[in-house]
């Protein structure tokens, strides 16, 4: 398999908490390798149009008011497979149906305030890091 990157956010509910470090380690333990990283403060707007493929769902307005309502770190992770891999340690959206030992499993609150965000394909993993990152700061 192929070496990938793909976008992560720590969202505000585990940022509030200080489990940066704790969900760094969860990736760096599965073999991610954080090659970007930047704590910063979304706006609502930024926020909606980041989750912009879900405006049409019940949730979004939610969503983008807990997206920010508290900084956030959003990173770029590297590796084989890295975008799967990392849906792997995610955990299923839903905590009550994640894996033991994932990261939603251990520290997300609940569906909407779950701890992290992931790509979920090539195509929107390139969109998601340019959305956040210029070639200058992905430093490898
Ligand atoms: N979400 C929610 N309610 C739901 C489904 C999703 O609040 O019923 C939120 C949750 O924060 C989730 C995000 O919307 O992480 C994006 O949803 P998606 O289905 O893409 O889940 P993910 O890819 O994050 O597992
Ligand atoms: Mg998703």
């Amino acid at each position: 398999m192929a070496t990938e990157r793909t976008l992560s956010i720590i969202k505000p509910d585990a940022t509030k908490r200080n489990l940066t470090g704790k969900i760094n380690a969860k990736f760096e333990d599965a073999g991610l390798r954080i090659v970007a990283q930047k704590r910063i403060q979304l706006t609502p707007a930024q926020a909606g149009q980041f989750y912009a493929v879900h405006k049409e769902r019940p949730f979004y307005g939610e969503l983008c008011e807990f997206m920010a309502s508290a900084p956030v770190v959003v990173q770029v992770l590297e590796g084989e497979g890295a975008i799967a891999k990392n849906r792997e340690v995610m955990g299923a959206t839903n905590p009550a149906d994640a894996a033991p030992g994932t990261i939603r499993a251990e520290f997300a609150e609940s569906v909407g305030e779950n701890s992290v965000h992931g790509s979920d394909a090539p195509e929107t993993a390139k969109e998601e890091i340019a959305f956040f990152f210029s070639g200058l700061e992905l430093v490898g």
